[in-house]
């Protein structure tokens, strides 16, 4: 079987593999800001330059590769585009210079479903806040036709922002150690095994967070689709969801330093301070729900 896989293997004429090495492609992403260097782009093809992949003759360096995306690269590989002009773009590359990459997710419909981790969460303007500030949020739309629009801040486990996505159109900055787009996904490192954050999507109609951690006003919520959804609030509770579904409703988890709110049901470690709060309840249905509170042992 293996060996069949390798005979379809496409190798140049000098027998060397098409397949680029993780740790090249790595090298490369980081020093073309992960997008393209001509105008940007976070969609791209790993592209040799310096020589062609034909006269590739021992093995892929990372200086000899660049990113161009689809467009670009049709450019290239066509004919319409010289090998200078890469050369120069590679030398001063757009993303840097824009200091992020961008692109936009495609949740063409009108209610998008955004699953975090095990949570799903549909119709819900606010799908998670800390300290009143919304991370991220749905801007529901009154017209029939437009589709709601997406818009989040996530930061890492230092609490710098990692991603920004503006009304469907999602911005990583330059300045992440690594940001990958392969597929469906967009993985971020904040260091060379460090993965903070794993978007997929699902298009036209759902966006998955395969996987979050960070860290923001004391609240740390980490999660991924393998494990429950963890949070420690600045107060020492900590409070763990297996699994979850919301719908509806205002505001889908509310994480303070006085308490958690879940699908605007006031859960029981909530004080007397944020029991006024008046949060419109939404459909909610929470598995394996625990808390504990390093603080205040009696609520244990
Ligand atoms: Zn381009």
């Amino acid at each position: 079987m293996s060996k069949k896989i390798k005979k379809l293997k496409y190798v140049n004429k000098y027998g060397v593999s098409r397949s680029i090495p993780a740790e090249v492609k790595q090298i490369v992403r980081r020093r073309c800001g992960f997008g393209c260097v001509i105008c940007g782009l976070a969609i791209y093809h790993y592209e040799h330059f310096d020589p062609v992949f034909e006269n590739l003759k021992v093995k892929h360096e990372p200086n000899g590769i660049t990113l161009l995306c689809p467009n670009h690269h049709q450019n290239k590989t066509s004919g319409r585009l010289s090998v200078e002009t890469v050369k120069k773009f590679n030398a001063k590359p757009k993303a840097l210079e824009l200091g992020k990459v961008n692109d936009l997710f495609d949740l063409d419909v009108k209610s998008p479903t955004v699953k975090i981790g095990n949570f799903t969460f549909k119709d819900t303007p606010v799908l998670i806040q800390f300290e009143y500030e919304p991370i991220i949020k749905l801007e529901l739309s009154e017209e029939e036709e437009q589709p709601h629009l997406l818009s989040a801040t996530l930061r890492d486990t230092n609490g710098d922002i990692v991603l920004e996505i503006d009304k469907n159109e999602w911005k990583s900055s330059t300045m992440n150690w690594d940001c990958k787009v392969e597929g469906p996904r967009i993985v971020i490192r904040s260091a060379p095994k460090k993965v903070e954050l794993i978007i997929r999507t699902e298009p036209p109609s759902n966006l998955v967070f395969e996987k979050i951690s960070m860290l923001y006003k004391g609240i740390f919520m980490v999660c991924s689709e393998n494990m429950a959804f963890n949070f420690s609030l600045p107060n020492g509770m900590t409070f763990s969801v297996e699994s979850g579904e919301i719908e509806g409703g205002e505001v889908g988890l509310h994480l303070s330093s006085l308490g958690v709110a879940v699908g605007g049901v006031m859960l029981e470690y909530l004080t007397d301070e944020m029991k006024p709060m008046k949060i419109k309840p939404g459909k909610s249905k929470l598995n394996k729900l625990s808390f504990t509170n390093t603080t205040d042992s009696d609520k244990v």
